[in-house]
């Protein structure tokens, strides 16, 4: 012990070098957090040039740059591969980068892509302009649309069928068995954009890629983003050289957040979509409501196929109120439990009213396959108690209608 002033440790460098190389403090190998730390470090270092090179050759594990591979997202794929099934992944920054950076990287000029009026508006946006500026073609069906489907996929030599189930926001509910057995038959891989099922559904069929938007249920507290391809190790390898030089990695600390999130992942989708069946099933017996659009409902019409592929339904409710975009709105504005606002997933109830959902760059026939009216409002029920959310959708139905 020292005499006074306390101890002192004293550094061979000038302290405007030392900030730049501050001190180690290894952990011992037998000491190990619960929680993984943030590898919040762009670089990583091996001792000498030999080892830095056989890394770069693939000789050693390790890490080196983090646009490439870093330990705290390398926890995070692990885990997401495995609830998917599959044993490769790569993370992004968003769920819409999962979708341009597969997509291009599994598509080359004069390839055909299937795909659906009812997907996601960037998924559509990404097939019909993006992808058709580099000359990748493209048919637009309805995902009901069965027999066009097997004429499409027996007709025409066709890359990728990029779909999802449920479907947003009128959660018609994808026939997966038929889509990737006519796709498997014909050669065309299979894209299942799996966010509103989530990593715990659909893994058992033979879908080639799924995608998956973390801003949703993963991360759960609607405070980050990001994306997650699971693929075989085998196609993520043939990928991951495309999709790392487009560099829309996901940063360690989003994939902490996601990491934390996914912690609560189970309790939180049970809770959701118990509240969500609460919600539909009271909305249903409504005089102002014409329709509730929930796979979990049994007067879904694809209800018995939901329960052959599903183990639970999903937290999105959409309604089609008996009205149009003026009672939508009120609706929306009445509602004090739900938020107005785009996104579903986070552990608060969010409402889209009908003018948000309108989605301007339908043709009619487009419009009619949507089954979005002018009444149709989108909600995403979150972890509030189901009798509060549902004297909150009932107060908010009478003055929507007064
Ligand atoms: C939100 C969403 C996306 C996009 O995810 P972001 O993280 O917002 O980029 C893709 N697909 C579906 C089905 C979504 O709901």
């Amino acid at each position: 012990m020292s005499v006074g002033g306390g101890s002192t440790i004293v550094s061979p460098m000038k302290k405007n070098t030392l900030v730049n190389h501050p001190p180690a403090v290894p952990v011992p190998p037998d000491n190990r957090p619960l929680v993984a730390p943030i590898y919040q470090s762009v670089k990583f270092s091996f001792d000498d040039t030999g080892e830095t090179l056989r890394y770069l050759r693939g000789d050693r594990e390790g890490f080196f740059y983090s646009r490439t591979a870093n330990p705290t997202l390398q926890q995070l794929q692990l885990l997401l591969a495995q609830l998917q099934g599959r044993d490769g992944c790569l993370l992004t920054g968003s769920g819409v980068a999962t979708i341009a950076a597969s997509l291009l990287s599994l598509c080359k000029q004069g390839d055909h892509i299937l795909a659906f009026v009812e997907s996601y508006g960037p998924t559509r946006y990404i097939v019909q302009h993006l992808l058709a500026k580099y000359g990748v073609a493209h048919t637009l069906l309805s995902i009901e649309d069965l027999e066009g489907i097997e004429r499409v996929l027996r007709d025409r030599p066709t890359r990728l069928v990029v779909f999802e189930s449920p479907t947003n926001p009128v959660t018609k509910i994808a026939d997966i068995e038929h889509l990737t057995s006519h796709a498997r038959r014909t050669g065309a891989l299979t894209v299942l954009d799996n966010t509103f099922a989530g990593f715990h559904n659909h893994g058992a069929y033979d879908i080639d890629i799924f995608l998956h938007s973390l801003t949703k249920y993963a991360s759960g507290h609607g405070d980050v983003m990001g994306g997650a391809i699971i693929a075989s190790g085998e196609l993520i390898a043939a990928m991951r050289k495309d999709i790392v030089s487009m560099g829309p990695t996901l940063d360690p600390h989003a994939a902490f957040l996601i990491q934390r999130g996914m912690r609560t992942y189970f309790l939180r989708y049970e809770r959701q979509c118990a509240n969500a069946l609460a919600a539909s099933l009271f909305l249903k017996g409504h005089l102002r409501v014409k329709h509730v659009f929930y796979p979990g409902l049994d007067t879904h019409p694809q209800h018995a196929l939901a329960r052959r592929q599903m183990s639970d339904f999903g937290a999105v409710v959409t309604l089609e109120l008996d009205g149009g975009f003026e009672e939508g709105a009120r609706f929306a504005e009445a509602l004090q439990l739900f938020s107005i606002s785009a996104s579903v997933g986070s552990a608060e109830s969010l409402v889209m009213p009908p003018q948000l959902l309108a989605g301007g760059e339908y043709t009619p026939e487009q419009r009619a396959a949507s089954r979005i009216a002018r009444g149709t409002v989108r909600l995403s029920v979150g972890l509030e108690d189901a009798e509060d959310l549902i004297a909150d959708l009932g107060e908010a139905l009478e003055k929507a209608f007064i």
